[in-house]
């Protein structure tokens, strides 16, 4: 085996080991790592996946990244935990299929990124011998994926910081309600106070002397890795063997969609890619003009894709080095509006008997605009990232039909809430913190 390097998007002469890229997450000139080279997997793999379990495929793949920095037991009992559930392919026309990545602990895709990353970090803690701190500012989704991967992991505590009165009940009780190493601070403020006091929190030298705090935000690597798991897995699953697949990607930060890039470069035979987003349309757009040009995001119903300046673009451009024409091969970008959310909605309810969430027609929309200005002969296959029972009120609205809570989503409703209210002033906040650490 070989050892994997990391290097930062904003410096690619100097390199770091996985460890310290995982235990970092964002590296000190605020770049993001990125590894020193794709690897990329033997034919023998793509001709014995369809044979293979979707644990012998992550671990294959993920190997390619931890190399000899996590022996293989060890990578095994990783995967293993965080693949307690599937990601089944379901298909609802001859060429289309929908991925469902929903099936997991808090009925996300973030579940993928955020189990994988919390298995990796505790291993990475015992090494250190130190407890690690991780502080995670959010607005409702990435809590709710970060605290239950995290739960029960041993040397890791987590102070989730949200805003008070402004996540959904269901949201709120998916991270609130935990207990264990888990710890919820209610924010009298809005998301941005919570990620401001996260911030001050990690340049105060005080308390980083005193703890080893860490952030567990969407651009760590580890997140970014096991997100190709499932690209190879629906591959091995598709319907025709001889057609070209083509993958649309509902988007926001752009990690789903490089995570798929990746997996191509490791070899897996993808003909194109969607990036399909709400109006927070910033990459198509690029993809369009070759110019990336950030602006305040806008809500929509597809809110956690509701992103103006998507932090994932700083590695895409670095995987292709730039190069636009590159970039143009290989991903076409579309838009939609939230009426085109709700009628997809409703379409997919009435002729396929199939409920989506709000993020999931951006998917199946681009997927369809893809196939309409393209030669139809391919397996399409879109991601569906949430249950539509986390967005009950938005799908029960546009399908005018009542959506069951499924029992995990229910128990989580039933807990009690165990937060704790904290004020938006730095000193009150590191106060309360200093108290539960
Ligand atoms: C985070 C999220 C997305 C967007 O994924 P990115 O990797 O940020 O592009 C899409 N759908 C749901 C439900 C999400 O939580």
């Amino acid at each position: 085996m070989s050892v994997m390097k990391f290097y930062s998007t904003n410096n690619t002469s100097s390199f770091s080991s996985l460890k310290e890229a995982v235990l970092q997450g964002l590296a000190p000139d605020n770049g993001l790592y990125m590894p020193e080279h794709i690897p990329v997997l033997p034919p023998e793999f793509f001709k014995e996946m369809s044979d293979m379990t979707f644990a012998q495929i992550a671990f294959t793949v993920a190997q390619k990244f931890t190399g000899d920095d996590v022996p293989a037991g060890d990578l095994n009992k990783i995967i293993g935990h965080t693949l307690q559930f599937d990601a089944p392919l379901v298909h609802l026309e001859d060429n289309i299929s929908v991925l469902e990545l929903f099936h997991g602990p808090t009925m996300a895709f973030k579940d993928f990124g955020a189990r994988f990353m919390s298995q990796l970090l505790g291993y990475f803690a015992a090494q250190i011998k130190r407890e690690i701190v991780i502080l995670v500012a959010t607005s409702g989704d990435t809590g709710s994926a970060v605290a239950n991967g995290f739960l029960g992991v041993k040397g890791i505590r987590v102070i989730v910081l949200y805003p008070s009165g402004k996540v959904s009940d269901i949201q709120e009780k998916q991270f609130t309600t935990l207990g264990s190493n888990i710890t919820a601070l209610e924010v009298q403020g809005t998301f941005d106070d919570c990620q401001r006091l996260v911030k001050s929190a990690f340049l105060d030298s005080g308390l980083r002397d005193s703890y080893f705090l860490t952030s567990a935000n969407s651009i760590n690597i580890a997140r970014l890795i096991p997100q190709s798991f499932y690209y190879f897995y629906a591959y091995a699953g598709r319907k025709h063997a001889n057609r070209p697949v083509v993958f649309s990607v509902p988007s926001g930060n752009f990690g789903n969609l490089t995570a798929g890039l990746i997996a191509k470069r490791m070899g897996l035979p993808v003909k194109q890619f969607v990036a399909a987003t709400n109006v927070n349309d910033v990459v198509p757009e690029y993809l369009k003009t070759a110019n990336m040009i950030p602006r305040p995001s806008k809500h929509t119903l597809s809110n956690a894709m509701d992103v103006g300046n998507p932090s994932n673009f700083a590695r895409m451009e670095d995987l292709y080095k730039k190069d636009f024409e590159a970039i143009c091969r290989d991903i076409v970008g579309y838009a939609f509006t939230d009426a085109e959310t709700v009628n997809a909605m409703q379409f997919v309810s009435k002729h396929y008997h199939y409920v989506l969430d709000p993020h999931g027609p951006i998917g199946y929309l681009g997927l369809k605009k893809y196939l309409s200005g393209h030669n139809g002969d391919v397996n399409g296959i879109f991601l569906e990232t949430a249950h539509p029972a986390k967005f009950r009120e938005v799908v029960e609205a546009a399908i005018h039909q009542p959506v069951a809570l499924p029992p995990v989503l229910e128990k989580f409703l039933k807990g009690k809430k165990l937060s704790i209210a904290v004020s938006k002033e730095y000193d009150d906040f590191k106060k309360t913190l200093l108290q539960h650490l």
